[in-house]
């Protein structure tokens, strides 16, 4: 058989012809170098060391021997399938804080029983794989959720507290151990947390995702029709830097989910023995600046509240309390939520499930 020249309609062909469903992203030639990116749907080794082997006995056969092809796999996810399994979720909000440690998991924990309180029926996806903290804020710790069975599937029942559903990968790894995962590995133990879960009816699904604009990010808005999102800073200015970031992902043309709100935690400090005095520790009003830099609703500012913090700690969020400082917060913040995405679900269509083909501008 004759040798094809290099070509790259030829290596599409080619790699069609071992299987449709492979979705080619990029091919480059430097000198003989051949990259090929690739998208498959299933993602497991073996079927990778399949599938690169099948490519390259069929491209060797095809074209120069002098020629090297390296392929690279992505995960490819069947959108529309699994999304139809949310159709019971009326609307998805993504909290994402671009920094660590800034308080996104508190104020999801509050929300979520705050938006309870008012009758909503609430749940929440801790996606935060690496640093999953939602089954200790809800007193979940050594609980497992229990399978059962739907339409002849078994699927993972929430676990609930304070009528909040529950899904954390925190109850699947012990309180020391580390998750030190490859994002494909993530991603694949989230998908079975949004997909093989019992959710029934919800008026609001919370993801908390992990800090940072990484892969878990671009895996959930592959995935889920995320009505808008929801991002937490401190005022402090290497926080607001990353919060700029996280907006940014949101408003790139290919992701494009609306910005509801921003929300400043941490905003200052009254000391319980002056209530007068107003310590402005992180910086003051940088996240309502940042809100106005980029025309974003500005949803209410979270005080350092010492109770805040312990009632994490014990498992019982503090927003469950009645008629207190820290409970009111809480509801100012849940209602112009509200207002904000009611708003938004009037006005705008709702969100694409993305397809993204390239990880430019994403950390
Ligand atoms: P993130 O999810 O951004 O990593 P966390 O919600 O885990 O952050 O919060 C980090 C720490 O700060 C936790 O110990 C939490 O209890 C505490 N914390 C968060 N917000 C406040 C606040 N407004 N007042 C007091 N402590 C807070």
């Amino acid at each position: 058989m004759s040798k094809q020249i290099f070509s790259k309609e030829k290596i599409k062909e080619l790699i069609n012809e071992v299987n449709t469903s492979f979705e080619i992203v990029n091919i480059n030639k430097f000198s003989n170098d051949i990259t090929i990116d690739l998208l498959i749907e299933n993602f497991t080794h073996k079927s990778k060391s399949e599938a690169r082997n099948n490519i390259t006995e069929v491209l060797s056969k095809n074209f120069d021997s002098t020629l090297n092809f390296k392929i690279n796999f992505k995960p490819k996810f069947v959108n529309k399938e699994d999304s139809n399994k949310l159709n019971n979720i009326k609307n998805i909000i993504a909290i994402s804080s671009a920094k660590g440690g800034v308080g996104k998991s508190t104020v999801t924990a509050n929300i979520a029983v705050t938006l309870s309180k008012m009758g909503f029926k609430v749940g929440i996806l801790d996606a935060d794989i690496y640093g999953p903290s939602m089954h200790i804020m809800f007193d979940l710790v050594g609980r497992k959720p229990l399978a059962v069975d739907v339409d002849g599937k078994s699927k993972m029942k929430p676990l609930e507290s304070y009528g909040v559903k529950i899904l954390s990968i925190g109850f699947f790894t012990s309180m020391d151990q580390a998750v030190i995962w490859r994002g494909p590995m993530a991603t694949k133990a989230l998908d079975q947390l949004i997909f093989d879960s019992d959710w029934k009816e919800l008026d609001f699904l919370l993801i908390d995702l992990p800090p940072g604009t990484g892969d878990i990010h671009l895996s959930i808005v592959q995935k889920l029709s995320v009505n808008g999102s929801i991002v937490v800073s401190t005022p402090q200015i290497i926080a607001m830097a990353d919060a700029r970031k996280g907006i940014s992902m949101y408003r790139q043309q290919n992701i494009n989910i609306p910005v509801l709100g921003l929300i400043e935690n941490m905003s200052y400090f009254n000391p319980p023995d002056d209530k007068k005095k107003k310590y402005y520790i992180f910086g003051k009003d940088g996240v309502k600046n940042l809100s106005e830099d980029f025309d974003i609703p500005f949803i209410g500012e979270v005080p350092i509240i010492q109770g805040l913090r312990e009632s994490g700690d014990i498992g019982r969020p503090g927003a469950l309390q009645e008629d207190t400082e820290l409970s009111r917060v809480f509801e100012d913040i849940t209602r112009k939520l509200i207002i904000n995405l009611t708003e938004r679900n009037t006005n705008l269509p709702p969100t694409e499930i993305v397809k993204i083909k390239t990880m430019a501008g994403c950390s």
